[in-house]
């Protein structure tokens, strides 16, 4: 089984004889070439992963993530953006979208709630139809927003991760020692 979170070789790149056994650049090869081959000649891809690295670099330890997307979004020259939001959290939704459109952004927003509970699919397809050139995912459930990205057209990105228990703070139960105790089967691996 491949398994990098077990690893300390660092040698992700260069001498193949100083990774370890369950390393992928072993085990998926196929994998590993056909990615150099898209990464380096895909135009799509090549513009995604430069206007990235700007971003990453100019925001570093500055920008909150809300930022490093607006950012993102003008440096990549999209105007049109979709947001795909959870009824629950439409304040923080009516926030960033205004945020958004000060920003010159055009925004179509679309709640889980269109015609009927939790309708993932009709959100994207709403956000299809209005021609939106990004997605944001704000707080859909676990599982809907699974059906989102199935049938959205545009690319998207998740700005919030929905989690009723910890404010929306995915993290805080891998981090905190209660909860991954709490988490956990057996006291295997911990
Ligand atoms: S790619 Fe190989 S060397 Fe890099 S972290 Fe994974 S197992 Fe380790």
């Amino acid at each position: 089984m491949i398994k990098c979170v077990e690893c300390s070789a660092n040698a992700c790149e260069g001498d193949i004889n100083r990774t370890p056994q369950f390393c992928p650049r072993r085990h998926a090869r196929d994998g590993l070439d056909r990615a150099q081959q898209i990464r380096t000649t895909d135009q799509q891809v090549l513009k995604v992963a430069e206007v990235a690295e700007s971003v990453a670099k100019d925001g570093y330890r500055r920008w909150p993530r809300v930022m490093e997307l607006m950012e993102f979004a003008k440096r990549m020259g999209f105007r049109r953006l979709g947001v795909a939001f959870c009824a629950g959290l439409k304040e923080e939704t009516r926030a960033l979208c205004r945020i958004l459109e000060s920003q010159g952004f055009e925004v179509v927003s679309v709640a889980c709630t269109v015609e009927g509970g939790c309708n993932p699919v009709g959100q994207a397809m709403v956000l299809n139809q209005a021609g939106t050139e990004l997605n944001i995912v704000v707080g859909l459930c676990m599982g809907h927003d699974i059906l989102f990205s199935k049938f959205s057209e545009a690319p998207l990105t998740t700005l919030v991760v929905k989690d009723r228990v910890t404010g929306h703070n995915t993290v805080a139960p891998l981090v905190c020692g209660y909860w991954r105790k709490a988490l956990m089967k057996s006291d295997v691996g911990s």
